[in-house]
């Protein structure tokens, strides 16, 4: 008799779900164990849509159990808090322990506070569902507490950090002034947006002419860049930053909400199971197995894989991240059947910035797009994960294919 291969994936985000669709198709003897904190997968890269109140929740996750096959795959709803690689087992909060022949571990990212002091307690997060709804009913509540106190503190937000997740939340947010003036009672222009980044040189995996057009565009929207003031603290209320290069010119800007996007990082599962990890990052070998193990595979934001051409690290996007989950899975049907793995190779389908939902700017292959077009092509790509991940049912049932509605 044939012994099935046991394959446990954990992580239910971009790049652990385009693996099991790989693997679920494959038509060698294996089971997948999926494992995920959630029984629903959210695409990360639409958080700040509903953090900004500007998409529903409903629109951007799915359950789970509408892709596992139930002959193939075993879906477990649980919080992972240990890999132990040498014993190829994984804990599992409140569940019996799972053993693997191979793992896949997609755990994605969790925010990073750089040890600046107050962050955790003085400023929202925005990585996960729980969070941006939380970011959502926070700013609802400011709003509430204005018709209370006239105090135009609850008016404002600053957004710390304007990488390309805090640029975009910013555009969500620009568009959502409307409806928070209204919830407060006054016009959209009382509804003020600061933000405070550290560099001058803004987003720069686009030209620089291109950064600078997504710039103008906030800033002709209203939106006031604190632009090289490295932040010092988060007090309550209060952003405490680098005024000049004088490391004692401090100065404050206070707002009632805070808004915390200036990095992530990769779970802190891969530094508490000893991985050979750098902010929760692990430098993969070619075929995107973990240097130390070669039966297991590290992709998604977890990873690092190395860009030849650029001599650095691929950056974290969940085009990369399905990219990863579908070569992992492929590479361990090769496994399986005794063949040589392959190689990781990613070609972007472009990187587009939304400012908002019907503006946008970027790269398409190598042509700037840039205002309503560029909303379209973003939104394509956005389309193009969810079939990857969730297949055409989702794309139907989302009514992503009814992009301006
Ligand atoms: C606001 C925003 C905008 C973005 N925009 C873009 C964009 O336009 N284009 C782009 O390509 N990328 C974008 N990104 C980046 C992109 O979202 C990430 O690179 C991508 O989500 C990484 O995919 P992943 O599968 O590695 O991890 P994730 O999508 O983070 O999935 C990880 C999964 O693991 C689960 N999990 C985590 N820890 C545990 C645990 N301990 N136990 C059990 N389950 C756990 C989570 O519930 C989640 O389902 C954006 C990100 C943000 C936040």
């Amino acid at each position: 008799m044939e012994i099935m291969t046991e394959v446990v994936i954990l992580g239910a985000g971009y790049a652990g779900l385009r693996a099991l669709g790989v693997l679920q198709k494959s038509k060698e003897d294996i089971h997948v164990t999926l494992v995920d904190r959630n029984d629903y997968h959210y695409e990360a890269a639409d958080l700040h849509e509903v953090a900004a109140g500007t998409q529903d929740q409903e629109r951007i996750l799915f359950d789970i159990n509408d892709v596992v096959k139930n002959d193939k795959t075993t879906f477990i709803k649980g919080n992972v808090v240990n890999i132990n690689r040498e014993q190829k087992v994984v804990e599992v909060s409140d569940q019996p322990e799972l053993h693997y022949d191979y793992l896949i571990v997609a755990l994605g990212f969790v925010s990073e506070s750089f040890g600046i002091p107050g962050v955790d307690e003085n400023a929202l997060s925005m990585v996960d569902v729980d969070q941006a709804l939380n970011i959502r009913k926070h700013l609802e509540d400011q709003m509430a507490e204005y018709t209370r106190t006239q105090d135009e503190e609850h008016l404002k937000i600053i957004v710390c950090g304007m990488g390309f997740t805090g640029f975009e939340l910013v555009g969500a947010l620009v568009e959502a002034k409307p409806t928070l003036a209204k919830l407060a009672g006054v016009s959209p222009e009382k509804i003020k947006i600061v933000t405070v980044e550290a560099s001058t040189h803004l987003l720069p995996m686009f030209p620089e002419k291109l950064a600078d057009y997504g710039t103008k565009q906030l800033v002709a929207w209203g939106v006031e860049m604190l632009n090289g003031k490295m932040i010092k603290a988060i007090k309550p209320d209060t952003v405490v930053y680098q005024d000049s290069e004088d490391k004692n010119d401090l100065a404050e800007v206070t707002a009632k909400t805070i808004i915390w996007t200036t990095g992530v990082r990769g779970s802190k599962v891969m530094t508490d199971a000893g991985f050979a990890e750098k902010r929760g990052r692990v430098l993969v070998n070619k075929d995107l197995t973990d240097p130390d193990f070669s039966d297991v595979f590290i992709v998604g934001d977890v990873a690092a894989a190395m860009d030849e051409a650029s001599g650095r690290p691929f950056p974290t996007t969940a085009q990369i991240a399905l990219v990863m989950g579908h070569l992992a899975a492929e590479n361990i049907i090769h496994k399986v059947n005794g063949e040589a793995t392959k190689e990781f190779a990613f070609k972007s389908l472009g990187t587009v910035a939304s400012i908002g939902n019907a503006h946008a700017f970027g790269l398409v292959g190598k042509t700037t797009v840039k205002g309503y077009l560029a909303s379209v092509a973003k939104k394509g790509i956005m389309d193009k994960s969810l079939l990857e991940t969730g297949g055409f049912k989702e794309v139907l049932s989302k009514g992503r294919f009814d992009f301006y509605h």
